[in-house]
């Protein structure tokens, strides 16, 4: 089902937004670090200026008729506020009027140790001070200068960033355009690709076109060239699959069909023939019913619908049993089954469905054995492991189809008349219900030799489990 999915942002738009975010944060690191800087200096130099005053003012020899010319001096040359205050906190000099609000400096002036020196005012102001006698009366020089940066510059500065900000969104733009074309267009290419896949089309090539090509893409590439042969082979199995399955149901229903008219038009009447027909239409019957069996235990078993109901049971009798089930091509066709069983091998595991294994493996040992007819049966238990394997003499596997036989409806290129008879499904529902139990199998065979199926059978655990329930 389609998700509804809302339309997300592109790579490019994504790319242009960790650009500019990058650009902006290392304009802002930048213009901070500025910043300070420059608070710095600028606090540096305040303190400069106010100890060149200091040195400047220890020469002087301050009188009332020059302190006026002295205070207009200092703020010309240095920027600063300087006034000389006296002891009950009022301004003498620039003198204006009845100004007596400097109290609580001279509270703090008259505390401190020295009668010169710097100190900080405020978070904004640093001052210099010095006791002086001025016509006798005992006076403060009071010299005053910010250390903070002035709002022009500090405007200048913001001015600055945002016209760089600016220039940078547009370099940004350009470049992080350039890049996601180079980044983002092999993406897109492969995204048109694969939506003509998604279409149907299963012949697109999925090599990037582009001349920068990452490694990324081409990994992307080469997983989309496995996605799109893996859909072909399942494309091209089902085709197949689809025209054997009406093939396997067209022939028994053609035959039932066919002496049904039989019994109808000719033989009705003759015990002996009804009865030859009747058995050919139940034996057809019974062939659909197998091969539908067949194909829902398939199909259960690849859905993972047929859960597994493992038990600890006589794997050596499960043999006997089966192989005891081809006893009667012994007498009737000659077969010779060669067996070598342990007995009492146990083994934990689904003991129907493992019946049904050997039941495939042998009677394909039966089908594709050679003239002589021989069928080789073995069980051994080894370092914790229950070998079974089935030998024939038959024509055995080319190696380029040793992996594919496993597959349903796969038939080798050889054909063979089978006693057993087959659907076509016995190699897969093997390998199904065997990787279900995780169990290792597999097949040897040599061309004109024949061929060796085996299961290994885990038998270690089994033994830690019989060991602990006689502890118990
Ligand atoms: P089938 O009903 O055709 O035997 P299987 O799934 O059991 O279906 O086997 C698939 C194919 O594998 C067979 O058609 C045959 O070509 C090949 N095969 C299986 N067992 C043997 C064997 N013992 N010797 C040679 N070929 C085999």
């Amino acid at each position: 089902m389609k998700k509804n999915r809302k339309r997300k942002y592109g790579l490019d738009f994504y790319l242009w937004l960790a650009f500019f975010g990058f650009a902006v944060l290392i304009l802002l690191f930048c213009e901070g670090s500025q910043l300070m800087i420059l608070q710095q200096m600028k606090r540096e130099q305040t303190l400069d200026n106010l100890s060149f005053i200091a040195r400047e003012t220890d020469k002087i020899q301050l009188r009332p008729d020059n302190a006026n010319k002295y205070l207009d001096y200092l703020s010309e040359s240095f920027g600063v506020q300087a006034k000389i205050i006296s002891s009950d906190g009022c301004l003498r000099y620039p003198y204006q009027a009845e100004e007596c609000e400097y109290g609580d400096i001279v509270l703090i002036l008259t505390k401190r140790e020295h009668d010169s020196g710097i100190l900080k005012a405020d978070s904004s102001e640093y001052a210099y001070y010095k006791k002086i006698f001025l016509g006798g009366e005992p006076c403060y020089l009071y010299v005053t200068d910010s250390p903070q940066l002035d709002v022009g510059l500090f405007r200048g500065i913001l001015f600055q960033t945002l016209y760089v900000t600016a220039i940078l969104l547009l370099v940004v733009t350009i470049l992080s355009g350039m890049l996601s074309s180079y980044i983002a267009r092999p993406i897109s290419d492969l995204t048109e690709k694969a939506k003509l896949m998604s279409s149907g089309n299963l012949s697109v090539n999925f090599e990037p076109e582009s001349r920068f090509v990452y490694r990324d893409i081409l990994e992307l590439s080469d997983s989309l060239n496995h996605a799109e042969s893996e859909l072909s082979k399942a494309d091209q199995m089902q085709k197949e699959l689809i025209a054997n399955v009406s093939h396997d149901f067209k022939t028994p229903l053609t035959m039932i069909k066919a002496y049904a008219a039989m019994i109808q038009d000719i033989s009705g009447d003759d015990p002996v023939k009804r009865q030859k027909h009747t058995q050919i239409i139940m034996d057809e019957a019974d062939r659909l019913a197998t091969l539908v069996n067949d194909m829902l235990d398939l199909s259960k078993l690849s859905a993972g619908i047929d859960s597994l109901k493992p038990s600890l049971f006589n794997l050596s009798e499960c043999l006997k049993t089966v192989v005891g089930r081809f006893g009667y091509l012994t007498e009737t066709a000659g077969y010779v089954f060669k067996t070598d069983i342990t007995d009492d091998v146990f083994v934990e595991a689904d003991k129907e469905k493992i019946g049904q294994v050997l039941y495939n493996l042998i009677g394909n040992a039966v089908n594709y054995t050679g003239e002589d007819k021989r069928v080789v049966i073995r069980l051994y238990e080894e370092n914790g492991v229950a070998h079974f394997s089935v030998k024939d003499t038959g024509k055995g596997i080319a190696p380029e189809e040793l992996d594919d036989i496993w597959e349903r409806y796969y038939r080798t290129k050889e054909t063979h008349k089978r006693p057993v008879k087959g659907t076509g499904l016995g190699l897969s529902i093997v390998k199904a219900i065997l990787t279900k139990h995780e169990f290792n199998f597999g097949v040897r065979s040599e061309v004109d030799k024949g061929s060796t199926f085996y299961v290994d059978f885990p038998t270690e655990k089994v033994a830690k489990i019989s060991q602990e329930e006689s502890i118990l």
